[in-house]
């Protein structure tokens, strides 16, 4: 047989032992946020693309490059999101969630898309953990966000992980130091062509975010952001740097550090790793203090933070993942009792019990050599004159004993 298709470019299957350690990070995470009050929120794939085009940013690589658009069949633009920030901020008024002078706090589990060049750790199709705080403007929240993602990595696994943060200063710093930059980087501007030139213009943090060489060495010795922050930004942060300190949470301060998007103001912070090559920022995350405002909402802060489940895959690549075996496979020589087999399988795995069985009616060899293979500790072997007076044999795979037990018993045998 030919085989005609394969996964679009940029995406891939994951297969179940991989799902594995999937679930193993989703699951971390989902602990996590429950304990620290965290809602779940699914938010659809599509959007109206004018929902990012607003909430990511006109001048963001997201829009201007990455998007997934196409027009469906009534006329409308839609786009896979690139993102959950966008999507949440428009289900949080959509859905009235932050009722007056309330924190809303969600978590999402998401794949994204963007059209990017595929290569290791940076997909067309990828995936995302994150949260969101609605309606808390205090320093506190910035700190527990951060709290959270350092104990998620934490729990998964993961050391060598550093955190970057660093403070925009709010709209009225940001113009000025906006100019600052702009002006240090006539000179490289002028190397541009038209559109990118417009696009460093229409946003100039962009300049000290770009992956460029020319410009990580032309903006070697730029103006940087804390030099220009007004008071109050610089209270905020030196709180979140305080509560940081005094949660325990390592990190170093960079001022060079900003964020491809439009959207954030004061915090911002990243989680790199010196592991992941050119792909090194595992997470991203800050406050975004405009961005309901953007979307059509009344004036609510908000800070929040989104982890690339890929990345941090590879980061726990060598970590050892409890496999998940059945408790014990099913045996039985012969045709007659087959129903049986999956009669008794049925009633332990209704009780909770993980069983497998041979769904083919092969040979008896041939079901205890699959028996070996799953990994189960016991195969449990029915024969017919043990049947017929209630027991079954328990072998036991590891030490490679065996003994005759009662049916009734087993379930209790085999619980873990
Ligand atoms: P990069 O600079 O690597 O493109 P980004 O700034 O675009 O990252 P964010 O939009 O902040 O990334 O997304 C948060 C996290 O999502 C990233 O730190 C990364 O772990 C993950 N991520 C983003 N884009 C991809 C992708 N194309 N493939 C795999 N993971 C991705
Ligand atoms: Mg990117």
């Amino acid at each position: 047989m030919s085989m005609n298709y394969s996964a679009p470019r940029g995406t891939k299957d994951i297969l179940p032992d991989e799902a594995t350690r999937w679930r193993f990070v989703e699951d971390t995470f989902r602990r996590l946020c429950a304990l620290y009050g965290y809602g779940e929120i699914r938010t659809p794939m599509f959007e109206q693309t004018e929902l990012f085009v607003r909430g990511v940013g006109e001048g963001t690589d997201i829009v201007s490059k990455e998007m997934y658009t196409f027009t469906d069949k009534g006329g409308r633009s839609i786009t896979l999101k690139p993102e959950g920030t966008a999507p949440a901020v428009r289900a949080y008024l959509e859905d009235h969630l932050g009722g007056q002078g309330a924190v809303t706090k969600l978590y999402y589990v998401t794949p994204i898309f963007r059209y990017e060049r595929p290569q290791a750790g940076r997909y067309r199709q990828s995936h995302q953990v994150g949260l969101e705080v609605f309606g808390a403007s205090s320093a506190a929240a910035d700190a527990e966000v951060i709290e959270l993602t350092t104990a998620f990595f934490r729990e998964v696994g993961l050391q060598s992980v550093e955190l970057r943060l660093n403070s925009l200063g709010d709209a009225e710093c940001r113009a000025a130091y906006r100019d600052a930059l702009l002006d240090f980087a006539a000179q490289y501007l002028a190397t541009l062509e038209a559109d990118a030139t417009e696009r460093m213009r229409a946003n100039p943090l962009r300049l000290l975010d770009s992956k460029d060489p020319a410009a990580v060495d032309a903006m070697k010795d730029a103006p940087i952001v804390t030099d220009y922050l007004e008071e109050e930004s610089k209270a905020h942060f030196g709180e979140l740097q305080e509560l940081l300190t005094r949660l325990g949470v390592p990190f170093q301060l960079d001022p060079r550090l900003v964020r491809g998007l439009d959207y954030y103001n004061r915090t911002v912070f990243e989680v790199i790793s010196g592991e992941l090559g050119a792909q090194n920022s595992v997470c991203g995350g800050g406050r975004y203090d405009g961005l309901v405002a953007l979307c059509g909402g009344p004036d609510t802060p908000a800070v929040g933070v989104a982890v690339g489940i890929e990345r941090t895959l590879i980061l726990i690549e060598e970590r050892a993942i409890p496999a998940v075996s059945p408790a014990a496979f099913l045996v039985t020589f012969g045709d007659a009792l087959r129903a049986e087999v999956l009669e008794l399988a049925t009633k332990l795995r209704s009780a909770g019990i993980a069983v497998d069985l041979d769904l083919e009616a092969r040979s008896g060899k041939s079901q205890l050599r699959q028996a070996d293979r799953s990994g189960a500790r016991y195969a449990v072997i029915l024969g017919i004159e043990e049947w017929s007076r209630g027991a079954v044999q328990l072998k036991d795979l590891q030490l490679n004993t065996q003994a005759e037990i009662a049916v009734e018993s087993l379930q209790n045998e085999l619980t873990p």
